[in-house]
This record gives C-alpha cells, sequence and structure tokens, in this order.
C-alpha cells in the first residue's frame, strides 16, 4: 500500500517467476532500480543499478524469472508482489513464434515458407492485449527478429496519436518508459477514437495498411520472416468483432491469441475451423491488468496527443506557426449530408458515403482540433494515403482570416491535405 513514509525508498525482494506489480499515483513520478538478479519490465530486461522514473499513473510489473532484488522511490497508488502470473505460458508462445520465424528464415525464396507468424492478439478491453503484444515483440527483439508491430487499437494508439492505425519495426527490445520509438511509423488517419464512427472508413484504411506490408515484407526477407504483431481493439461484439474477423483475413494472420474470454476463443475457433494455417490460442489474462474506465482512457488518449507535441518530458519543441485560411486545404471523409428519406425507395436508410471528400471551410469548430496531414498529392488520393504527421489548431482569427497551429517543427508542413476527424486537444 502507499505510506507516505519519511523516506520512500524501499528494497522489494522477489522470488522466481514472481512480479512486482505497482501504480505510480497520479501525481507523482516513480522510481525504480534493480539491485540484484535480473528482471524485466513487459519483456524488456532492466539494467542493474540504473534508476528508472516512471511518469505519474504509469502501471506496470517487473518480473523475475530467476529472483531479484529492486529498489523503489516515491509513493505508490498501488503496489504487492505476485507470484501466480501466466509468464510461462507466454513465454512459450513466444518459444513456438521464434521456431517458426527459424523455420521461415531457413526457406528464402519459397513465398509461403518464408513467411514467418502473424500474429494477432484478441480480448475484450482490458485484458492485456498491448501488453502481451509488447512482450513477444519485446523478446523476439531481443533475440535480434525485426518484427513489425501493427496496432489497429484506434482508442489508445501506443505507436502514435489516437484515432490511428499504425506499423512499425521493433529493432530492440521496447524501452519500459519510453515506450515504442515514434521514428517512421507506418500511420494511417481515421479521425476518431472508435471505429464505430466510420465503419467503412476503417476497414478501408486496414485494407491500405495490410497492402503497403504486404509489398514491404515481398522486398524484405529479413522482416518477412520475423513477422508481426497486430494488437487489436477491446470491442468485440458486434461489429467489433465483425472488424476482428476482417482484421484477420485482411493481414493474413497464421496465430490468433485470445486473452481472456472463452466465448471469443470458441466463436473464433469455430469460424475458423477449415483454416488450417490459423491457429486459435486461449490465453489466460493476468490479475495484473488494471482495469482503465472512460475517463481514464480520455486522459491517457490527451496525454498520448501531448506527448506527440512535447515529448514524454517535454523534450521535443513544437513551433508555432501561422498560416492564411486560403493556405489550408482541409478535409473531413465520410459524412456529408445525407440524402432526405422521403428521397429513398420505401424502406430504405438513408446512409451517407462513409469514404466521402467535404472541403471543410475554416469554422470555429476547428479550434483545438488535431489534424492530420496527409502524404496524398491529390486529394482522391487521401483516402488511401498514409499521413505525416499532425497539427493541432490553437487560434483562429476571422478578421485577418490567419490561423495559428501548433507542428513538431517550424516550416512548411510535409504534405498539402489536412484531414479534420473528431480529435480535439485542451493542453492540460
Ligand atoms: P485495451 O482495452 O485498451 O485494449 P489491453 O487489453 O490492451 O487494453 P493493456 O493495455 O495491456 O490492456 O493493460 C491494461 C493496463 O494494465 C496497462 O496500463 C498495463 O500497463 C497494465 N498491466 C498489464 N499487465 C500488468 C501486470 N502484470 N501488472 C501490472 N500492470 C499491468
Amino acid at each position: 500500500g502507499s505510506t507516505a513514509a519519511p523516506t520512500t525508498i524501499r528494497q522489494v525482494k522477489l522470488e522466481k517467476e514472481c512480479e512486482f506489480r505497482v501504480e505510480a499515483s497520479p501525481d507523482a513520478p516513480l522510481r525504480l532500480r534493480l539491485l540484484t538478479g535480473t528482471a524485466e519490465i513487459f519483456g524488456t530486461e532492466i539494467p542493474p543499478e540504473i534508476w528508472l522514473t516512471f511518469p505519474p499513473r504509469l502501471k506496470c510489473a517487473v518480473f523475475t524469472w530467476y529472483g531479484a532484488t529492486i529498489e523503489v522511490d516515491g509513493t505508490t497508488e498501488t503496489d504487492y508482489t505476485a507470484d501466480e502470473t501466466p509468464m510461462i505460458s507466454y513465454v512459450n508462445v513466444h518459444a513456438v513464434l521464434d521456431a517458426r520465424r527459424n523455420r521461415a528464415k531457413a526457406s528464402p525464396g519459397d513465398s509461403d515458407a518464408s513467411q514467418g507468424p502473424r500474429v494477432i492478439v484478441v480480448g475484450p478491453t482490458d485484458s492485456g492485449k498491448s501488453t502481451l503484444s509488447r512482450m513477444l515483440l519485446s523478446w523476439a527483439a531481443k533475440q535480434g527478429w525485426k518484427p513489425t508491430f501493427v496496432d489497429l487499437d484506434i482508442g489508445q494508439g501506443s505507436i502514435t496519436i489516437p484515432g490511428c492505425i499504425a506499423a512499425t519495426p521493433i529493432e530492440l527490445p521496447i524501452d519500459p518508459v519510453e515506450g515504442i520509438p515514434l521514428d517512421m511509423p507506418l500511420v494511417y488517419f481515421h479521425g476518431h477514437t472508435t471505429p464505430g464512427v466510420n465503419v467503412d472508413l476503417y476497414k478501408v484504411l486496414v485494407k491500405e495498411l495490410a497492402h503497403i506490408l504486404e509489398r514491404q515484407f515481398a522486398g524484405n526477407a529479413e522482416s518477412r520472416a520475423a513477422g508481426m504483431v497486430i494488437n487489436t481493439m477491446g470491442w468485440i461484439e458486434s461489429i467489433g468483432y465483425e472488424l476482428l474477423l476482417h482484421a484477420i483475413d485482411t493481414f493474413n494472420a497464421t496465430v490468433v491469441l485470445v486473452l481472456g474470454q472463452e466465448k471469443l476463443c470458441s466463436m473464433l475457433k469455430d469460424v475458423l475451423k477449415n483454416k488450417s494455417d490459423v491457429d486459435v490460442v486461449k490465453l489466460q489474462k493476468s490479475g495484473g491488468v488494471v482495469s482503465r474506465n472512460a475517463k481514464f482512457r480520455q486522459k491517457t488518449r490527451s496525454h498520448r496527443i501531448r506527448e506527440y507535441f512535447y515529448g514524454l518530458s517535454n523534450d521535443l519543441s513544437p513551433h508555432s506557426n501561422v498560416a492564411n485560411f486560403s493556405d489550408l486545404c482541409i478535409y473531413r471523409i465520410g459524412g456529408g449530408p445525407q440524402a432526405p428519406r422521403s428521397a429513398l425507395p420505401i424502406g430504405a436508410e438513408p446512409a451517407a458515403d462513409p469514404t466521402r471528400l467535404t472541403p471543410v471551410n475554416i469554422n470555429r469548430d476547428l479550434l483545438h482540433s488535431v489534424l492530420a496531414v496527409s502524404f496524398a498529392e491529390e486529394p482522391d488520393e487521401i483516402i488511401s494515403s498514409n499521413v505525416a504527421g499532425f497539427i493541432w489548431i490553437t487560434n483562429i482569427d476571422f478578421e485577418s482570416k490567419k490561423i495559428t497551429y501548433l507542428a513538431p517543427s517550424a516550416g512548411s508542413l510535409p504534405g498539402k491535405y489536412l484531414i479534420q476527424g473528431s480529435l480535439i486537444w485542451y493542453e492540460p
């Protein structure tokens, strides 16, 4: 428990295969270091002696295979040691994937056999999908593989800001504090934090992303053999379930890892039973996974956007730019005016074209909007193009017709076309 002792430094001794689960307090960072033995955080070994500083609210676990002593400095929301974890079953999955990667590497030239495992992690919200994805990637990277991480969870976003699907190669075990390096991910902008707002657009983007990765794999035997780990959303009912099947199919997943839900597992086993090259594996959810409510998720999203512009520890210096209204070409995808019910055949529902592009006139609603900068060169390429990055509208002056926005750097934008979704951010 959290005690406000005068000195907050204390030691924690961990027996083999145990983990220390900790939640940093909401308003202060937490420091932690390894004193003896070996330990890892979500698959990444932590270095001996060096203090790691975790931002407020971070939830994590320090796991040891052979025993360790750690030192913790700072007050925590909660902390305890657990001796029951599903880590052995997780590392067994890793071993199977590793063998498949080796087999793929040994079969260059054969287009099927040279393909390493394509793993998709599915399960309800707060079942530990992101965490398991991270462990599998870090364990693979530790052994020298460069697996591709694909994040289809537009609600949280572990590669870039929320509202996006993205992919990036993982070349080193993921840093327990910094997370996934934001070097040059391949990012597609949906613009909303739930796919339900525009399901068709979500599917189109998933297809585009899969298509580009397929092309990259065709020319790169190393990443092809390493395969991919795909993280998905916690929405597993109705349309959410349909989108899972769509992702499994579109990425040609070969391993489906189902976390913490019997029903989902048996449903998937049933629909995939005729596909002999797809394994559906049920895995236990870790007791350490912390449930996060809507408010917490909203906060996390907002932090992710802040992190994009300012860095995790304010180490980036975004630039405030001014543009004329006429300089910006902003589009919205989907929605648009619907046909009136009276104009439709009896029984038909009015439907807006989900991938229709609508130019946006500068208006008050844009204030505090986060817009994506598309790589498209023509408006009709916007839907199928990935995005270079994001800007945030900070001021609109209707008299002088000037708009002020924050961008990661000064200078002209990497693309002409901007996309507006429903992402709004207020600097905390
Ligand atoms: P989502 O519903 O967003 O898809 P998820 O299923 O991906 O969630 P995670 O993000 O992996 O779940 O885990 C939820 C939270 O629990 C995270 O903050 C994560 O750091 C924490 N967590 C996961 N495993 C453990 C553990 N063993 N000990 C402590 N905290 C953990």
